[in-house]
């Protein structure tokens, strides 16, 4: 058999030519064959994007553990994946600006705040990535995970954490008065997710490293909060100025 790219003779039994790493069993080009290679170009796995989405609800650690392994063409790449759902995120949240909040009963200073944290929230997301996974990677030293590798499962939850903001704002647009409690509720189901996510990844379960994970957490709130608040100030500075 010859290989219909590269031209180069392939054994029968052979699924990829050895040369060029085309399929040996190239047939005539459809429509549906043609959606295929256009997913495959564009998300570079063999499986779908919707799979990465389950799986990292229910198992977000082991994804990422997974993905630092080898798992690089089962998984959705994390960077593309954190880009993604920051894009459809800020959709929503722009929506959610129109609909869903009442500036009437908010003062002037809040609703500055809000409008600059909705204006800059996707290079918010960017920038708080490589320093969460930095936060977790000290907390975590010495066990055999580098920088790079918890920033793989920094941007895997970023990414999946935009998902949940979106569920999120999608029933407070429907129900604005489930606010207070819903955000609570939600925001304690992520922290718990965030939790698990980190011990999933660093296959621990003992209870100093639970508490390390918690502290990750808390710090890190701190540290975004307080990184948004000072790009605010300066943000103002140069407003007024
Ligand atoms: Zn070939």
């Amino acid at each position: 058999m010859q290989c219909k790219n590269c031209d180069q003779t392939i054994q029968d039994d052979h699924s990829y030519c050895p040369h060029c790493g085309q399929k040996s069993d190239v047939t005539r080009l459809n429509f549906k064959q043609l959606m295929k290679d256009i997913w495959i170009a564009f998300s570079n796995t063999d499986e779908g994007f919707l799979l990465l989405v389950k799986e990292l609800v229910y198992k977000p650690g082991k994804v990422a553990r997974a993905y630092v392994s080898g798992r690089r063409k089962h998984y959705f790449n994390p960077f593309s994946y954190l880009a993604i759902m920051v894009a459809i995120a800020l959709f929503f949240i722009l929506r959610f600006e129109s609909y869903g909040i009442d500036y009437s009963q908010m003062k002037t200073q809040d609703l500055e705040f809000l409008r600059f944290a909705f204006q800059y929230f996707n290079l918010f997301i960017f920038f708080m990535c490589p320093v969460y996974a930095l936060v977790i990677w000290i907390f975590f030293l010495g066990n055999q995970l580098n920088y790079a590798e918890n920033l793989v499962l920094s941007a895997y939850l970023g990414g999946q954490n935009m998902l949940y903001y979106i569920v999120a704002i999608t029933i407070f647009i429907f129900i604005p008065s489930s606010i207070n409690v819903l955000g609570l509720i939600i925001g304690l189901i992520i922290t718990i997710w965030y939790i698990m996510a980190i011990l999933q990844f660093y296959a621990k379960r003992s209870f100093w490293s639970i508490m390390k994970a918690i502290l990750v957490i808390v710090i890190f709130q701190i540290a975004s909060q307080g990184m948004i608040r000072f790009a605010y100030s300066v943000y103002r500075i140069s407003v007024l100025n």
